[in-house]
């Protein structure tokens, strides 16, 4: 047989040779050739072209429907077509339910996968439903609110996401959200280059000048919270007011009321003009600089100017019935007004979750109807700037996960599998990176443990906490102190690489405390939304519950109007233990191991072919270094050695029994043998409970079948 030309092979187990050099031209072959697709096994790889390519129109939706696996080339919609054939059980032994895992760094092309997943699987189950059309509205929703330019990509997601497809008979009944740590610093602040989160840069360009007025927005754009040069702003306005019409018909689609969205409006320009609060030291008081902004504040957020700038600059404690208050000092003041504007954007964002989860769930609430789901989860990619900071760490860590899940999955189970089932099977070794997970979560010594610690104590410092580490974790080969003691660096030995992190300001981020007194004030604000997300509760994975239906307290606000609070109850919230930022991302990280483990998961690889976002230019080292961190070639190697098919001894006598010509024969060993045996086909394995086989065992048997 000839050899096939490079780039020519759909599927890299078929490589006769293989090593680093020939994988990576293979892939770059592909890619010069807008081949940007490829498998590896069941595997998809998928490297980002950085341009529009014809590859996703009706034509490509429907030709990949119902498509036998290997009829054509390799395809993100390929992935969605047997995700949605194994949830409706044609996959055999496999569980019915299914997660698409996406992973690679940031800018690799993680959102972009999943949306096209979600928009080629409403395809597949196309009822032309109007819950169809809202889901498919809910990304750019959630991108606006959620997604911002970061040196690495333009549209980068600042928070985790698991969208989970629900299924009845084949057609979509609902979804659901679960969010993962948005990077609410970034509302305050961005590194250069960078950017706030694109709805701030959408309303700039999109509210009416009268609602701009209304909303005390600078009709110039001029605010502290965001940065960005004007004329950069100027230059991209109609691409940014075309987002904005795009943002308000999806709300309006996805079903967010029209008060809801006017209401999300003011509170997001209350939170641009709480940025522009500024203090003054003058003797022992602190003062206000900016009372234009402290009242625009107050109006945009329903209220009282005298007590946000009382709550902003002293704290006010009752000591043995005695009020003692006491004066912040300015940059205690500026930390307080920035703490205001994360956690009104924070539970914002977690309310448009709720909200959106709220409108697409399943409308038969019994539980009694069986229903399957495909579950898509697009984190943010694995990050590496000059400065990390806690969030990085973060962010990291959730990589590090998805890359052990990934591990486990194609390494550790199948060759344990392999094992017990007496299959002849040679060790393929991979790098476990089970030492960073513990580095992370250890306990009692692990990074997060010692910073949970180290944020009980007020006097702690960025400093005191790399001391901590030092100290605790020196031994550890993945963790390496900084030559300078008085650093406040260390850096972690990842699996995709060293990141140098920087400890200012763990502390106050990992303990999220709001100044006393803003919590009981946001919820007694006169505009009903900010409110109603400051009346919920949040749960020990860090999502927001509402006190019931946010719909339906508003309209109860309205009518009974301004009220008190009920001071024991709001007391009461106040002093319940607050989990620490960390140690909510350790639990919502295993809620979602959790559900992963009992889905079948289905992998797509991202590869990002440059780091300067260019078309057409495929920087070799760069590529060979993801390829290495991801163990791409053990990968190739098990899959092009394993056994991607597994039938029981039953399931596969009962399919392929009719080429015994013996519609009786028992679903045991034996007769897989002798079936197996009469096929004449080779290198397939009878284990002790199950049949291991190849894809190719597959086509051949399915033509066996035809011919009888
Ligand atoms: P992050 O971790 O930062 O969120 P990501 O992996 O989600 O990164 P994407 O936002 O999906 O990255 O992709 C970055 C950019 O690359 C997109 O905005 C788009 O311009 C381009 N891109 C990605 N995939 C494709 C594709 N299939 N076709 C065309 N362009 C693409
Ligand atoms: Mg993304």
């Amino acid at each position: 047989m000839e050899e096939p030309k490079i780039g020519e092979v759909d599927d890299l187990t078929v490589l006769a040779k293989l090593d680093e050099k020939i994988l990576l031209n293979e892939l770059r072959v592909r890619y010069e050739n807008d081949r940007i697709y490829t498998y590896v096994g069941d595997i998809l790889v998928a490297i980002n072209p950085f341009k529009k390519l014809n590859l996703y129109d009706k034509q490509y939706c429907t030709k990949y429907k119902l498509s036998k696996k290997g009829s054509l080339p390799p395809h993100i919609f390929a992935v969605a077509d047997a995700t949605y054939q194994n949830m409706l059980g044609y996959g055999g032994s496999l569980p019915r339910n299914q997660c698409i895992l996406i992973s690679g760094e940031s800018g690799a092309g993680k959102t972009e996968s999943t949306k096209l997943l979600i928009k080629q699987l409403i395809e597949l189950c196309k009822g032309n439903t109007q819950l169809e059309q809202q889901i498919l509205q809910v990304n750019p929703l959630l991108e606006a609110f959620g997604n911002a330019q970061t040196l690495m990509n333009d549209n980068s997601s600042r928070f985790g996401k698991y969208i989970q497809l629900k299924f009845k008979n084949g057609t979509v009944t609902g979804a659901k959200i679960s969010e993962y740590l948005l990077e609410k610093s970034r509302v305050v602040q961005q590194n250069k280059g960078e950017e706030n989160f694109h709805i701030f840069y959408y309303m700039f360009a999109g509210l009416s000048p009268e609602q701009k007025t209304n909303f005390g927005l600078d009709s110039n754009n001029v605010h502290r919270y965001v940065t960005t040069a004007q004329s950069s702003v100027k230059a991209k306005l109609a691409s940014y007011q075309q987002d904005y019409e795009e943002l308000v018909n999806a709300m309006d689609m996805v079903g967010f009321l029209e008060e809801e969205q006017e209401n999300m409006f003011r509170i997001l320009c209350g939170v641009l003009n709480t940025g522009d609060i500024t203090f003054q030291q003058q003797d022992e008081d602190i003062i206000n600089t900016n009372n234009k902004a402290l009242s625009l504040t107050a109006e945009c957020l329903g209220l009282d100017a005298s007590e946000v700038l009382d709550t902003l600059t002293c704290s006010v404690a009752v000591t043995r019935g005695e009020v003692v208050k006491r004066n912040y000092t300015k940059s205690q003041a500026e930390d307080a007004r920035d703490a205001l504007a994360k956690a009104i954007y924070g539970r914002l964002f977690s309310w448009i979750i709720n909200k959106v989860n709220s409108l697409l769930a399943p409308k038969d609430l019994s539980g009694q109807t069986e229903t399957n789901e495909i579950g898509i989860l697009d984190i943010f990619g694995f990050e590496h700037f000059e400065k990390n900071s806690f969030e990085q760490a973060c962010i990291n860590l959730a990589n590090e996960q998805l890359q052990f899940f990934f591990n486990k999955h194609i390494f550790m189970l199948e060759q344990e599998e392999y094992k017990k089932e007496g299959v002849d099977w040679k060790e393929i070794t991979f790098v476990d990176n089970q030492p960073l997970l513990d580095l992370f979560l250890g306990r009692p010594i692990g990074l997060l443990a010692l910073l949970d610690e180290e944020s009980q104590f007020p006097q702690g410092s960025g400093h005191s906490l790399v001391q901590k580490f030092n100290k605790n974790l020196a031994g550890n080969r993945y963790f390496l102190t900084a030559k300078n003691s008085h650093s406040n660096n260390f850096t972690i030995s990842h699996y995709a690489g060293k990141v140098v992190y920087d400890s200012s300001g763990w502390l106050e981020k990992n303990r999220d405390t709001m100044p006393p007194g803003l919590m009981e004030m946001l919820q007694r604000s006169e505009n009903s939304l900010l409110s109603v997300i400051f009346k919920g509760k949040l749960t020990r994975t860090g999502t927001l519950a509402l006190q019931g239906r946010s719909r339906k307290s508003m309209k109860s606000r309205r009518s009974t109007g301004r009220t008190r609070p009920d001071a024991a109850r709001l007391n009461k919230a106040t002093k319940e233990r607050k989990l620490t930022v960390g140690a909510q991302f350790k639990n919502s990280l295993q809620v979602l191991m959790e559900r992963m483990t009992t889905s079948n998961p289905v992998f797509v690889r991202c590869i990002k072919p440059n780091n300067q976002k260019a078309p057409s230019c495929f920087d070799g080292p760069y590529v060979t270094a993801q390829l290495l961190y991801t163990g791409m070639l053990e990968t190739i190697n098990i899959r092009r050695e394993g056994f991607a098919v597994r039938p029981t001894f039953q399931e596969f006598v009962d399919k392929y029994k009719i080429l015994l010509v013996d519609s009786k024969a028992a679903g045991d060993r034996a007769n897989c043998e002798r079936i197996l045996k009469k096929t004449g086909l080779q290198g397939w394995h009878v284990g002790k409970t199950k049949v291991f086989l190849k894809y190719h065992h597959l086509d051949a048997l399915a033509d066996q079948l035809q011919s009888v």
